[in-house]
C-alpha cells in the first residue's frame, strides 16, 4: 500500500510538473506565434500629428499586444502621387490607416473600412492666410484674389467638405471664386501665388513665422463645421478575419497616444532622432509646437482618447448629405463596436492569467490532500497495529482465552464495579492435578492437549458474561460476575464432573484427568483484588491437600470427595 502510493505520489508530482511546463510553454509559444506583421499606413510626413503610434511602438504597446507594426509616412510617392491611405487599406498593402473625417465619403460609397478611434476631437484642418492679403473672413475672399482649395471641380477626386460646408454656410458663391489646384506649399501662399490655401493648424502657422509671415487662420468652427480630426480606421475585412488583432492593436495605439501626449518631450526627442524627417525645417522646436497644439484638438483632460460619438458622425454625414457628397449613410457599419471586443479580449487575458496560479494552487490541493490523506491511513494502521498488539499481550497463545495480564484487567474492573454497586461475584481457581505426570508419562505435547481440551471442555459451561483464563502453567480463574458463592460452586462441581470425563486422545492414547478448585465470593473486607484472590488461592490448597479433584469452598463444606 505504502510503495503504491509513493508511486501514485511521484506520478502526480511528474504530472503537475509536467501540466505546468506545458502550460508555461504553450502561453510563450502562443506569444510567439501570435506576433502578427501589421503596416500603419500614415496620411502625411512623420511627425507629432502621429505621437501615439510612435509611443506605442517605443514603449512596447504594440510588442506586448504581439503585434510588430511598420509605421510608413504618407504624403507624395516618388512619382509625385499622392498616397492615400483608404487606398493602402483596401489593398492590403497596410492592414490600418490614418486619415480625416471624409472617411465617412468612402464609406458611404462603397468602400469597406471602419473608423477605430477618433484622434482628433476637432479638425486641424484651417483656411490658412497672412496679415499681408488684409482679410480675415472667408465672406471676404471675393472673385479676385487667387486661392487654393480642393473645391468640387478643382481637379481633385478628393474635396476638402468641411472647407465646402464653411464657405457655403459664409454664402460664398464657389462658382465665382479664383480658385486654383492645392499645392499644399506654404511657398506658394508667401511668395502670393495664393492668398489662401488649406493647412493645418498644428504645423502650417509655425513654418509661415518661420519665414516671417504673420498667419491668420480662418476656421471652419468658426462657421458652425466642427468636424472630427485625424483618426485611425482598418477595413471590414481584417475587422472579419482578425478581429483580435484589430482590437489589440486600437488599444494598444490609445495606449501609445495617451503616453505620447503625457510625455511629448520624451516622443519628439523620439520621433525626431528616429523618423526620417521631410524638410530641414522639421526641428524638435516644431515638434513640441505641434504637440501643444494637438493638445488642444484632442483634449485628453475632458475626453476619453479616441472616443468616438455616433451623434457628431450623424452630423458629419448630414453635412456631406446636404454637400450632396453622399446619398445615405450606414454609420453601424462604419464605426467600430470596441466596447465587447475590448471586454472580451480584457476577459480573455484575464482568464489567462489567472489560470496558471489557479492550475498551481489546485495541484498544491490535491497534492496535500493526498499527503493528509496517507498521513491518516498511516496513523489509522498504526493505530490498528497497536489495538492488535495490546489483544494480542492480553491473550494466551496456546489456548486462545485470556491470560493472566488481561485477567487482572477484568478482574480490577469486575472487583470496582461490584464495590460500587455491591453486587457479588465469584471466583474460581483450577488447577490440573499431578499434571507434571501427564507430561512425564505422554510428552509435553499431550500436556499441551490436555491444557487446550481443557479449556474447550469448560467454556461449553460458561456464560459470554463470564471471564475464563489461563492464569499460568495448567492454573485456570474463572471469574463470574453477578454470581453468589452458592451459584459458583454449582458450576464448579459441574466443571469437576466434566473434565474428570473428559477424555484426551493422543496418539491413539486415552489421557485423563482431574482438577481441583479453589471458590470463593467477594466479601465486604476485601480491598484490593489480591485479598479475595487470595483467598481463593488458599481454598484451592485446601482441595489439593484434600486429596485433589475436589472443590473448597469459604464456609460450605465440600460435598464431593
Ligand atoms: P499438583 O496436583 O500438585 O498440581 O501437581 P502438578 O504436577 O500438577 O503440579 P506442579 O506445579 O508440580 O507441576 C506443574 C507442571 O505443569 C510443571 C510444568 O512442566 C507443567 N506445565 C506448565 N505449563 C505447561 C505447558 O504449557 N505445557 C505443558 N505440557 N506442561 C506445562
Ligand atoms: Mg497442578
Ligand atoms: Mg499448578
Amino acid at each position: 500500500m505504502a510503495e503504491w502510493f509513493n508511486i501514485f505520489r511521484s506520478l502526480c508530482v511528474v504530472k503537475m510538473f509536467l501540466i505546468c511546463l506545458l502550460f508555461t510553454t504553450d502561453i510563450i509559444a502562443r506569444e510567439k506565434q501570435d506576433t502578427v506583421a501589421v503596416t500603419l499606413q500614415l496620411q502625411w510626413n512623420h511627425q507629432f500629428q502621429f505621437a501615439g503610434y510612435y509611443a506605442a511602438k517605443l514603449k512596447g504597446f504594440y510588442q506586448d499586444a504581439g503585434l510588430d507594426v511598420t509605421i510608413k509616412d504618407g504624403g507624395y510617392d516618388e512619382h509625385g502621387h499622392a498616397i492615400v491611405p483608404e487606398s493602402e487599406v483596401l489593398f492590403h498593402r497596410a492592414q490600418f490607416g490614418t486619415t480625416r473625417s471624409d472617411l465617412l465619403i468612402n464609406h458611404s460609397r462603397g468602400f469597406p473600412l471602419v473608423v477605430l478611434a477618433n484622434i482628433l476631437q476637432h479638425s486641424p484642418y484651417v483656411f490658412l492666410t497672412t496679415e499681408d492679403y488684409g482679410f480675415n473672413r472667408l465672406e471676404d475672399i471675393g472673385n479676385q484674389r487667387p486661392i487654393s482649395l480642393n473645391l468640387p471641380g478643382s481637379g481633385d477626386q478628393r474635396i476638402d467638405a468641411e472647407a465646402v460646408a464653411a464657405l457655403l454656410v459664409a454664402g460664398v458663391d464657389l462658382s465665382s471664386l479664383n480658385n486654383h489646384f492645392p499645392t499644399w506649399d506654404l511657398n506658394d501662399l508667401i511668395q502670393g501665388k495664393t492668398q489662401l490655401m488649406p493647412a493645418y493648424i498644428t504645423d502650417s502657422p509655425y513654418f509661415l513665422k518661420k519665414a516671417g509671415k504673420a498667419p491668420v487662420a480662418i476656421e471652419p468652427r468658426d462657421y458652425g463645421i466642427d468636424f472630427y480630426g485625424d483618426l485611425l480606421f482598418t477595413s471590414e475585412y481584417m475587422l472579419k478575419e482578425q478581429t483580435e488583432v484589430v482590437s489589440k492593436f486600437r488599444q494598444a495605439s490609445l495606449d501609445g497616444w495617451r503616453y505620447a501626449l503625457a510625455h511629448p518631450e520624451e516622443i519628439a526627442s523620439h520621433i525626431f532622432n528616429t523618423y526620417k524627417m521631410r524638410g530641414e525645417q522639421y526641428d524638435k522646436a516644431f515638434l513640441l509646437y505641434e504637440a501643444q497644439e494637438m493638445m488642444k484638438l484632442i483634449n485628453p483632460s475632458v475626453i476619453e482618447v479616441g472616443y468616438i460619438n455616433k451623434t457628431r458622425w450623424e452630423s458629419i454625414a448630414k453635412v456631406y448629405q446636404h454637400l450632396g457628397l453622399i446619398d445615405h449613410y450606414d454609420l453601424d457599419s462604419f464605426i467600430y463596436q470596441s466596447d465587447t471586443g475590448d471586454d472580451w479580449e480584457r476577459f480573455k487575458r484575464w482568464l489567462q492569467l489567472l489560470s496558471f496560479p489557479f492550475i498551481l494552487l489546485v495541484g498544491a490541493i490535491f497534492y496535500l490532500s493526498l499527503i493528509t490523506l496517507r498521513l491518516r491511513y498511516e496513523v489509522e494502521k498504526r493505530k490498528q497495529a497497536q489495538r492488535e498488539l495490546a489483544k494480542q499481550a492480553d491473550l494466551d497463545s496456546l489456548t486462545g482465552i485470556t491470560n493472566r495480564r488481561g485477567f487482572q484487567k477484568s478482574l480490577d474492573r469486575e472487583f470496582n464495579l461490584a464495590k460500587r454497586y455491591e453486587n457479588n461475584f465469584t471466583l474460581l481457581i483450577l488447577d490440573i492435578d499431578y499434571f507434571k505426570e501427564i507430561n512425564d508419562l505422554y510428552g509435553h505435547l499431550a500436556g499441551d492437549l490436555v491444557l487446550q481440551s481443557l479449556v474447550i471442555t469448560t467454556q461449553r459451561l460458561l456464560r459470554n458474561t463470564d471471564l475464563f483464563s489461563r492464569f499460568g502453567g495448567e492454573e485456570f480463574v474463572i471469574l463470574l460476575p453477578n454470581t453468589p458463592v452458592e451459584k459458583g460452586v454449582l458450576l464448579a462441581e459441574r466443571i469437576l464432573t466434566v473434565n474428570r470425563d473428559n477424555i484426551v486422545l493422543f496418539e491413539g492414547k486415552e489421557i485423563n484427568y482431574t482438577i481441583s478448585i479453589g471458590v470463593a465470593e467477594i466479601a465486604d473486607e476485601d480491598v484490593t483484588t489480591h485479598d479475595l484472590f487470595k483467598r481463593a488461592d488458599a481454598l484451592l490448597y485446601q482441595a489439593k491437600d484434600s486429596g485433589r479433584d475436589c472443590i473448597r469452598v469459604e464456609g460450605i463444606p465440600a460435598n464431593n470427595e
